[in-house]
Formats: structure tokens, sequence, C-alpha cells
């Protein structure tokens, strides 16, 4: 007999400082993508559908580093990167160095389903995105010069090298946030999923890749425990293997906020320094949710059968 179970989803728009005047119109982008994650999974759609849909929604607002929104590099160029992966199957995708992609998270999903392959970046991604009929859409750079300028000059007065960025970040933190967008659900039948998208972190080298398209790094989901999306530094979820680092706690008997709180305490005691700021989000297949962060703030909302709105904050539980 199918199990069916009441459908959840919890979305984020990233880890890092969120100002009062930027975190209205992002709280309301949250709550957008909550409910158009639920709506999807009300009217039958799978876990996977809703976590695309709330992940291309915030791709859509050019509120986030995601999608149109995207960080600049370097080289004032745009390296979009997102993943999707389906807990039933353990069938994921991911996509990286996109510059015109409107939405990376629905090339992670072409990616998933029509490829042999888990992982494509650059040319050949976006020529499948090309063969599949993907929009493109050329990212809007007027707010982003700008502040890459001011993250540039820092950088040449010597002020990003590691020993100043402390201070650096204290003095700007506008300047630093990072605000990945990602998205976890569990559907009416079981099945959990996790979807993450990125424009990186800003001033990267050309040619990163980041947490957010690594499976297991930003993105992680699987029935036999849950899902997990993660924003911050993703150098750090990449060598903490973070989102499948949740997943385990969870296996292992541990809720999803007791999960997603572990996970950013072994952060906090293995990386330190002012670049162990992390957000994650995690949902399990009970539908129970976790959401945690290390960074002053976490833009996040979630949606379940009980609430008839869905419910956002720009903080979850903090750890330090
Ligand atoms: N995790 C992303 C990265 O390092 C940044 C973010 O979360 O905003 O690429």
């Amino acid at each position: 007999m199918r199990k069916t179970c009441r459908p959840v989803i919890v979305v984020h728009g990233g880890a890092g400082t969120w100002h009062p005047v930027r975190s209205q119109p992002a709280i309301e982008n949250v709550k957008d993508a909550a409910k158009t994650g639920f709506n999807t999974l009300k009217s039958g759609g799978t876990a996977v559908d809703a976590v695309v849909e709330a992940v291309a929604l915030l791709e859509d607002t050019g509120n986030f580093n995601a999608g149109i929104g995207s960080a600049l590099n370097i080289e004032k160029q745009v390296e979009m990167e997102a993943s999707v992966m389906d807990g039933e199957t353990l069938q994921a995708g991911a996509a990286g160095l996109l510059s015109d992609i409107r939405n990376p998270v629905r090339l992670a999903r072409v990616i998933m389903e029509k490829s042999d392959h888990v992982f494509v970046v650059g040319k050949g991604a976006e020529e499948l995105a090309r063969l599949f009929n993907l929009e493109r859409r050329k990212p809007d750079l007027t707010v982003k010069i700008k502040n890459y300028e001011t993250q540039l000059s820092g950088l040449l007065e010597g002020k990003y090298v590691l020993p100043k960025l402390e201070a650096l970040v204290k003095a700007h933190p506008e300047l630093f946030q990072l605000e990945t967008v990602g998205a976890v659900a569990l559907d009416g039948k079981g099945n959990v999923a996790a979807a993450t998208s990125t424009g990186g972190f800003p001033l990267k080298l050309p040619g990163r890749i980041g947490d957010s398209p690594s499976i297991g790094c930003g993105t992680y989901a699987d029935n036999q425990s849950g899902a997990c999306s993660a924003s911050g530094v993703g150098e750090i979820a990449i060598r903490l293997v973070l989102a499948k680092t949740v997943c385990n706690h969870i296996e292992n008997g541990k809720t999803p906020q007791e999960a997603v709180e572990k996970a950013v305490a072994l952060v906090n005691k293995r990386i330190s320094g002012i670049y162990n700021v992390v957000g994650l989000v995690a949902v399990d297949v009970h539908g129970r949710i976790g959401a945690a962060h290390s960074s002053p703030n976490l833009c996040w909302a979630y949606m379940t059968a009980g609430n008839e709105e869905p419910v956002a904050s720009v903080t979850a539980k903090v750890l330090k």
C-alpha cells in the first residue's frame, strides 16, 4: 500500500546579514516560494517538482545571490550553479559555470533526468540547456557592479586578505551577504527532495565551484533520512560534506532540528575564524523540519498542512 504523508516545504534565501530594508522584500519572496512549492505538493506534485519551482521563483526575484541576482566573480562575470536531488531514487543533477541560464535549477533537473551524469559545467551544460529549450537571461549587473567595485578596492587595499577579512566584514557586512537560495520538501507519497542555487561567493576566482552544486555538500536528499540544503561559505560545506552529514544525523535518530544544530556546532568546532558562516534547512521523512545558522541571519520560510500561510523569518536557531 502506498504511504500518504502530509506535505511540507522549507525554503531559504541564504545565510548572511539581512538588514531590515532588504529583508522585507526577501521575506515576501521566501513566503511566495514556500507557497508555490506547497501548492505544487498539494496538487499532487512530487517533492522534486516542489523544490525546483520554489527555487526557480527565488532565482527570478533578483533579491538573492542566485539566478538574475547572482554575485560577480573577480573578472566581473557571472558563474551560476545549482543542484537538485531526489531522495526516492538518489538521482541527482548539478550544473555550474553558467552565464545566462534563466533558471540554473531547471538545468540541474534536466541533467538529473535527461543525462547519465550528475554534474555538468560550462559549455556542455549550456548546450544541454539549448537542447532542452531552457530560457536564457543575462543577470542584471547594475547593483552587483557597484558592490564589486567596493569589494575590489577593499581587496586592492589589502583589506580582503584573510587576516583583515574579519575587520572588513564587520565594517561592511552588506558586501559579503551570501544569500544562496534553496528548498527541501516532503511530498504526499513520502519522498523527499532538495535543491540549491547560487551565484557563488562574491569575488570568487573564475572556475571556482562551491558547495551548492556539489551533491552531499550543499544539497542532499535520501528517503532513508531526509533532505538538506545549505548556505554560507561553500568551502566549509564542502570540507565537512555538510548536507549529507545532516542527513546522516537524521538517519541515526536525530530530529532535523537536532541534526542541523549538530552540523552547525561541528562547523563552529572545526573551522575557526570569520569564515565559519553557514545556514542549514532540513526536513525528514516524517515531515519534521529544522533550521539553524552561525551567520547573523538566515532568511527562510516553511509551509505545512497545519499553516494557512507560510511562516517566515530572518533568524532560526543561531549557534555561535
Ligand atoms: N554557499 C555558496 C557558495 O559558497 C554561497 C552562499 O551560500 O551564498 O558558493
